[in-house]
This record gives C-alpha cells, sequence and structure tokens, in this order.
C-alpha cells in the first residue's frame, strides 16, 4: 500500500486538477504558507493561509488514492483545491 508520503511525491493530484488551481497551490507552497501540525503514513493536517483566510487540510490515503478535505468553497464541493495541493508539496 502506498504510504501518503509516495502519493505526494507522485504528484498524483496533477491529474485531479485544473492548472491554474495547481499553480496556485504550488505558489502557496513555495510562499511558506504551510503549517505542517502533524503528519504519518495514512494522514496530515496543515495550516495553509492563502493570504485572506487560514484552512485546515487534510490529506489520507484511501486505497491508492489521496484524498484530501479542506474547508473552503473548492474543497467543500468535494474537489482537490490550491490548498490542499499546497499541503500536498510541503509534507
Ligand atoms: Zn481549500
Amino acid at each position: 500500500m502506498s504510504t501518503l508520503q509516495d502519493l505526494a511525491a507522485s504528484q498524483y493530484y496533477l491529474h485531479h486538477v485544473d492548472r491554474d488551481t495547481y499553480k496556485a497551490g504550488q505558489y502557496l507552497a513555495a510562499e511558506r504558507r504551510v503549517v505542517l501540525k502533524r503528519d504519518n503514513e495514512e494522514q496530515a493536517v496543515a495550516e495553509v493561509y492563502d493570504g485572506e483566510d487560514r484552512y485546515e487540510v487534510e490529506l489520507w490515503v484511501r486505497g491508492e488514492e489521496l484524498e484530501a478535505s479542506c474547508g473552503c468553497p473548492t474543497g467543500r464541493s468535494g474537489q482537490f483545491c490550491a490548498h490542499a495541493i499546497a499541503a500536498a508539496l510541503s509534507i
């Protein structure tokens, strides 16, 4: 079974987001807007500040899939948001 770190490093989520969302997440990670609060091989929780709001992002492994939740509108709709990308890039 893949660990959270394996899936994050494989850039699994590239296939699940549009280019703009990915770039926004990359920017947040590069700007060190991500505080990793805890992580292990199956789950991580991070706080991401996007310049306006602060969101708690949770990432976890389900089978061979990387799942994410975030309180922002995109995250609430069940999609990978820029915050989730930023958190995954910061693991
Ligand atoms: Zn979000």
